[in-house]
């Protein structure tokens, strides 16, 4: 008979070779990712995408509205749409790649995706996410290109975002196993917090060598997405909190999702148990200029549980399980933190 009952628990479904196409991501130019979904490509240059999309012939390009000031892309712009391209090349951020993955699988397109900026990590999934509403599945990318010249000429805080969208998958993890009785994965929680470490060493010593290391750790979010063939291991407590912080804030996803996990820490003893800390979390945030307190304050909040627990009404989620005053408890955990690590936010009201 087993010991105890963890013997016979399991981990979730996610394929131990997404650490090898890592490293080979991380020294190479261009690696292939093959599954039952097919071959994804993924290209990691400085100054090279210019040239990789015009092999692209019978192709439409969907170029973000956002990007009409970089001349390089001007000739993709109004260009004529073709009736039945083989190729869509979505060139962007959120909204342009989910159109693009609807279109691919409505016209059964191959599908390209550049993320400009590195803000979230749509480029990489098949989830759809149109007008906010519930995500749906489509198709997944045949080919990324990441562009790290191009990534550069945004600003540093646009691309900071996507540091929200990866740490998320920490605790998107943490909620995904302990809702569904299953073993932490010890060896990918421990990747994602030495990263974290390692993201912030670089973007202060080496910006272009931050900019490809977050590009291929977006990538790697999205195939433990994919090999663990639920979504839902990339989206958990952080996204709920998310979703409803973006509604009320108007700021971008992975800034709101980087908060939310800052919400997410106190709420459960195990999500500190793979090298993160609570302190540690809101330094990085604050010392990156990146986050400020005054958009936390008001989200430590027992309402706040409640919104984000709506935001995805269905979703198995620990929130689901937090009792009012334990949240107050350990909303006031944070506040204490924050307080201290701004000393002139003591003048601010704080009110639960
Ligand atoms: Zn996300």
């Amino acid at each position: 008979m087993a010991k105890n009952g963890n013997s016979m628990k399991k981990g979730p479904k996610i394929n131990e070779n997404i650490f090898k196409f890592f490293e080979i991501m991380s020294k190479n130019q261009s690696s292939t990712w093959s599954d039952k979904y097919g071959n994804y490509e993924v290209f990691i240059f400085k100054g090279g995408a210019e040239k990789k999309i015009k092999e692209f012939k019978n192709a439409n390009f969907l170029v973000a509205d956002f990007l009409c000031d970089m001349s390089f892309f001007q000739c993709y712009f109004d260009r004529e749409e073709l009736e039945f391209p083989e190729i869509l090349v979505s060139i962007g951020s959120f909204d342009v790649h989910n159109l693009a993955k609807q279109q691919g699988s409505l016209l059964n397109s191959h599908l390209v995706t550049i993320p400009l900026p590195l803000a979230n990590d749509s480029f990489g999934t098949n989830r759809c996410n149109l007008l906010g509403n519930p995500s749906f599945q489509c198709i997944y990318p045949n080919i990324t290109i990441i562009d790290t010249y191009l990534l550069s000429q945004f600003k540093p805080k646009e691309n900071l975002n996507g540091i929200g969208e990866f740490v998320g998958l920490y605790f998107s993890i943490i909620d995904y196993c302990i809702t569904r009785n299953l073993l932490f994965p010890v060896d990918i929680l421990l990747f994602i917090s030495n990263n974290l470490e390692v993201l912030v060493r670089l973007y202060y010593e080496d910006y272009e060598q931050f900019l490809r290391r977050l590009s291929v750790l977006l990538v790697f979010k999205c195939l433990v997405m994919r090999t663990s063939e639920s979504h839902q291991i990339g989206c958990g407590l952080d996204h709920l909190f998310a979703g409803h912080i973006e509604e009320v804030l108007k700021i971008p996803h992975g800034k709101a999702v980087y908060i939310g996990c800052i919400l997410a820490f106190v709420l459960n003893p195990a999500f500190k148990k793979f090298g993160f800390s609570l302190v540690r979390l809101i330094q990085i945030g604050l010392k990156l200029n990146w986050i400020n307190t005054k958009e936390i304050i008001p989200f430590l909040d027992y309402r706040t549980i409640v919104k984000a627990v709506e935001t995805r009404s269905n979703r198995i989620t620990v929130l689901n399980g937090v009792r009012k005053e334990n949240c107050e408890l350990a909303f006031e955990r944070i506040y204490d933190i924050l307080k201290r690590k701004e000393p002139g936010y003591g003048k601010h009201r704080f009110e639960l």
